[in-house]
């Protein structure tokens, strides 16, 4: 309701009303609401700076905790790569190198992912860019762990392959040294005992009686178990990997042809048979076809006071017996 207001006219000395427009008492009430409101909101920003809500507090304190967790994180993947570095260091220069295999190259092992856009599903953040580079650290972790997991893989493969390859290669002296009556007659030029001409022995004598037991030196399979004029009763034994081994003048073979041998089996007893002039045992080493000297075929048997003894024994002019 509008109040009616009056002046003084000097003139006709009465009362007058006085006209005030409806229009702008109105203007002036809106600009006063408006005031009013814009006081109270400009209040509010400042009372809000100092002041946050309950639930303000506890959203800064979960990105705090947050922010927290993440360097925390951060320095747990820094830590966990220094690991698997120490580990690809050994990796490459003792297991790979004693295994005879290539080392991984470090750009092969520490590569990241191609593709710019692998990572774009994480920009538009604060923090988008510590997040990414933290993806990316495992990404690469993950990566090197798969590349390190099949290299241990790879040597499980090779190791086994060494075993087998180790149990294979003759490393014994095929007759025990407690049975021998003398020390071997080795791989050297000689005067040979029936032949009475200087002849290259390609294998070791090993003197024993009639019927002591022979061995196989590595693992094999038996190639030849017969009879010839030179080397009587005779088994021969495929080690793989080039390698073979010869038993001769047995009086007794025990081995039969086709039979797979392992290293310490008995294939058969000393003899006297073929081209010998007393009971001895034969006993060469071959590599691709080539007769080695067996002396350095015993690690497996032999301290090296015993090797050494062996070798004195097999180097001296003596008896020998084919
Ligand atoms: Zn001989």
């Amino acid at each position: 309701m509008a109040k009616v207001k009056y002046y003084y006219d000097a003139d006709t000395l009465s009362y007058r009303k006085i006209d005030v427009k409806k229009s702008e008492y109105y203007k002036k009430t809106v600009f006063g609401v408006l005031a009013v409101l814009l006081i109270a909101f400009i209040g509010f920003i400042i009372f809000s700076q100092f002041l946050m809500s309950p639930n303000e507090r506890a959203i800064n304190r979960e990105n705090e905790n947050l922010q927290l967790n993440l360097d925390l994180f951060s320095k747990r993947i820094a830590e966990s790569s220094a690991i698997l570095n120490q580990l690809q260091e050994r990796d490459n220069n003792i297991y790979r190198m004693y295994f005879e295999a290539n080392p991984i190259p470090n750009e092969q092992r520490k590569a990241g992912f191609g593709g710019v856009n692998r990572y774009k599903s994480l920009d538009g953040y604060d923090n988008s860019k510590m997040i990414k580079q933290l993806t990316k650290d495992i990404d690469i972790l993950s990566k090197q762990l798969v590349i390190q997991s099949k290299s241990l893989d790879e040597i499980v493969i090779l190791a086994k392959e060494k075993e087998k390859m180790l149990a294979s290669i003759p490393a014994i002296l095929p007759v025990k040294l407690v049975d021998l009556t003398r020390m071997a007659s080795g791989y050297k030029w000689r005067m040979h005992p029936i032949l009475k001409i200087r002849k290259f022995h390609k294998g070791m004598d090993f003197t024993a009686p009639t019927g002591t037991p022979i061995y196989a030196s590595g693992n094999g399979k038996v190639i030849r178990s017969s009879r010839s004029a030179t080397y009587g009763r005779v088994v021969y034994i495929d080690h793989g990997y080039g390698y073979t081994t010869i038993y001769a003048h047995m009086s007794k073979i025990k081995a039969k042809r086709g039979q797979n041998v392992k290293r310490g089996d008995l294939i058969g007893y000393v003899g006297n048979t073929g081209r010998s002039v007393s009971a001895h045992l034969h006993y060469e080493v071959r590599k691709n076809g080539k007769a080695l000297n067996p002396i350095n075929f015993y690690y497996g048997d032999l301290t090296p006071a015993q090797f050494a003894a062996m070798q004195k024994a097999s180097e001296e002019e003596g008896q020998s017996y084919d």
